[in-house]
C-alpha cells in the first residue's frame, strides 16, 4: 500500500458548524472509491476524555469496541463509514498532558526542560501518525474540535503546521469549514468572516487548501470567486456545504461540489475509481419516501439538548429506514412525568426509556414502563432504562417495597439493582465503568433472538450496576425472564416479559452499533412491534 495520506480539518468563525460531518462525508466518498480510510477526533479540552462530562456540555459520550469513552463524533464516522473506530480515534489535551507528565516522572526526558513546543507537539503528532503508521489505511483525516484562534487548540494547529512541513505537500491536505453569514437587511452573504479566519490560519502557518463554506443559503459564483481570491485557493477547492434535510445528505452534496475530487489532485491520487453509493442512495431515497409514520417516545432526562441522545436518535433513522417508516420520536423529560399526566403516553406506539445516571428522573421513567408493562406496549429499556424496568417489576410485580438500584438508595433493602463486587472499592471516576464490547448468549425463543436470528452476540456497555441475580428466581417465577446472559460472569444482558407483546430491556447499548448500513436489529425489530402497535 501507497504511504498514508493525511488530511486535517479545522474549523473557523464559530463552532457547531458540522466538521464531523464534513470529515465523515469526505471519509465516505474517499471510502466508496475503494481507498481504505479511518477518522480521528482531536479534543483540545483538559478532560483526559469525555466520560466525566455531563451530556449537556458536549453531547452524548461514544464508547468504542475496546472500551474508550470518546466525542460524539467517532459515532458520526462509524455510521457513515460502517468502520469501528478505537481510542487511538480520539485524543484530548488531558490525555496528552498526561502522557507527556508521565514520561517527565518516569525521567525520559534526560534533565530537559519540558515544553509544549516540542514536547506537547511531538505527542499530539505521534497521536496523529499512529493510525497511519499501522500501514492499514489510505487516508488519516484528523478533525480539531474547536475553532482556530482558541488559545486551547493552539498546539494542535501548530502540530498540524509541522507535519505539513515534515511530510510534505502530496501527503497532507488541508480543509478550513467556515460559515459564511446571510445578512438578510441587506440581502448579502458576507465572506469577511472568512476571510479573516483563515488569515488566522496563515498566521498559524498554514494555508487551507480547500475551503469548506457552511450557508444556509445558496453562494453565487461571485462569492465563491471572492473567497477564491482573498484566501489565496483555487475557485475549485471553495465548496458550498449548504443545509440539508438529513445529514446523510452531505456526502451526495460534497460529491457534487467535488470536495474528494480536489482532495484526491491535491494528494496525487488516483480518480479513476467513481465512488460506488448506490446502497448509500438506496438508503436516502427510502428515508425520504417513507410509507408509514410511527409515533415513539423516547424518556430521558437530558431532552433540552437532543445531542445527548445522539446515537439512539440516529439508530431509529437507520432502523426505521429498513421498516420504510418514519420514526417521530418525541423526547420527553421523565422528570415531568406524574401519576396525574400518565394518560398523555397514550398518543405513543412505543415507549424507549434512555440511558443515564443518578437518581434524577428516575421515579418518572418508573412510571413510563408501568404504563408501558401494564397496556402492553411496545417497550425497550436501554442500560439505566433496562436497570428501571426490573426496579418497576420488583416493586409492582413481585411487591418488593421500595426495590431499587444501589446506585439511587444505598440503604435499599432490595437492591434488585446493585453494584458489581469489582465495582465496590473503586473510588476514582474516569474510565473505571464496564466499558466497551462484551460477548452475550441469546436464549432462543426470545424477541432479542428473533430480532439478532443468532445466540452470539457482542454489544458495547458503559455502567456500574448490574442485575442482582439472587432475585433472577423470583423474577422469573413471576413473568420476567433473563433472554441475554454474559456466558464468561454470568450478568444478565438482556430481560424480558415474555407474556408482553414485545418488552426488552439491555443492560448494553445497542445504538452504539448501528450504522446506516448496517441499522441495528433490536432497534429493527421494535420499531416493526411499534407499527403493529
Ligand atoms: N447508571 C447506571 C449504571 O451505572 C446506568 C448507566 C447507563 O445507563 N449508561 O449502571
Amino acid at each position: 500500500m501507497a504511504n498514508t495520506k493525511y488530511i486535517f480539518v479545522t474549523g473557523g468563525v464559530t463552532s457547531s458548524l458540522g466538521k464531523g460531518i464534513i470529515s465523515a462525508s469526505l471519509a465516505k466518498l474517499l471510502q466508496a472509491r475503494g481507498y481504505k480510510v479511518t477518522i480521528q477526533k482531536l479534543d483540545p479540552y483538559l478532560n483526559v476524555d469525555p466520560g466525566t462530562l455531563n451530556p449537556y456540555e458536549h453531547g452524548e459520550c461514544f464508547v468504542t469496541i475496546d472500551g474508550a469513552e470518546t466525542d460524539l463524533d467517532l459515532g458520526h464516522y462509524e455510521r457513515f463509514l460502517n468502520i469501528e473506530t478505537t481510542q487511538a480515534n480520539n485524543v484530548t489535551t488531558g490525555r496528552i498532558y498526561q502522557t507527556v507528565i508521565d514520561k517527565e516522572r518516569r525521567g525520559d526526558f534526560l534533565g530537559k526542560t519540558v515544553q509544549i513546543i516540542p514536547h506537547i507537539t511531538n505527542e499530539i503528532k505521534r497521536r496523529i501518525m499512529l493510525l497511519g503508521n499501522k500501514g492499514d489505511f489510505d487516508f488519516v483525516i484528523t478533525e480539531i474540535g474547536g475553532t482556530v484562534g482558541d488559545i486551547e487548540s493552539l498546539p494542535y494547529i501548530e502540530s498540524v503546521r509541522q507535519l505539513i512541513w515534515e511530510l510534505g505537500g502530496e501527503n497532507t491536505a488541508s480543509i478550513h469549514l467556515t460559515l459564511v453569514p446571510y445578512l438578510a437587511a441587506s440581502g448579502e452573504l458576507k465572506t469577511k468572516p472568512t476571510q479573516h479566519s483563515v488569515k488566522l490560519m496563515l498566521e498559524n502557518g498554514i494555508q487551507p487548501d480547500v475551503i469548506v463554506l457552511r450557508t444556509e443559503h445558496k453562494l453565487t459564483p461571485e462569492v465563491k470567486e471572492k473567497v477564491a481570491r482573498f484566501c489565496n485557493v483555487s475557485k475549485k477547492s471553495v465548496v458550498e456545504s449548504i443545509d440539508v434535510s438529513t445529514i446523510y445528505e452531505v456526502p451526495i452534496k460534497m460529491q457534487a461540489e467535488g470536495l474528494d475530487e480536489v482532495i484526491l489532485d491535491k494528494l496525487k491520487m488516483s480518480k479513476t475509481k467513481l465512488p460506488d453509493l448506490e446502497p448509500w442512495k438506496a438508503f436516502l431515497s427510502k428515508l425520504k419516501n417513507p410509507r408509514s409514520t410511527v409515533k415513539i417516545g423516547l424518556i430521558g432526562k437530558y431532552t433540552k439538548l437532543p445531542d445527548s441522545y445522539k446515537s439512539i436518535i440516529e439508530s431509529f433513522i437507520h432502523a426505521g429506514v429498513v421498516n420504510e417508516t418514519k420514526v417521530d420520536l418525541e423526547l420527553i423529560n421523565s422528570e415531568k412525568i406524574t401519576t396525574e399526566n400518565i394518560e398523555s403516553l397514550s398518543n405513543l406506539q412505543g415507549i424507549v426509556v434512555a440511558p443515564g445516571f443518578g437518581h434524577r428522573g428516575i421515579e418518572g421513567k418508573i412510571l413510563a414502563i408501568k404504563y408501558a408493562r401494564e397496556n402492553n406496549v411496545p417497550f425497550l429499556g436501554i442500560c439505566l432504562g433496562m436497570q428501571c424496568a426490573v426496579i418497576e417489576f420488583g416493586r409492582n410485580v413481585l411487591g418488593l417495597q421500595d426495590a431499587n438500584s444501589s446506585e439511587m438508595d444505598i440503604t435499599t433493602p432490595h437492591p434488585v439493582i446493585d453494584i458489581m463486587e469489582h465495582q465496590k472499592n473503586i473510588s476514582e471516576m474516569g474510565g473505571t465503568m464496564r466499558l466497551g464490547g462484551y460477548a452475550c448468549k441469546v436464549k432462543k425463543n426470545s424477541n432479542a433472538f428473533a430480532a439478532y436470528n443468532t445466540e452470539k452476540i457482542t454489544e458495547r456497555h458503559r455502567h456500574r450496576y448490574e442485575f442482582n441475580n439472587n432475585y433472577i428466581h423470583d423474577f422469573k417465577t413471576a413473568g420476567m425472564e433473563a433472554t441475554g446472559i454474559n456466558p464468561n460472569s454470568n450478568l444478565v444482558e438482556i430481560i424480558e416479559i415474555p407474556k408482553h407483546k414485545w418488552f426488552v430491556g439491555v443492560q448494553f447499548h445497542p445504538e452504539y452499533r448501528s450504522t446506516v448500513l448496517n441499522p441495528h436489529p433490536i432497534f429493527i425489530a421494535f420499531i416493526k412491534a411499534c407499527l403493529n402497535n
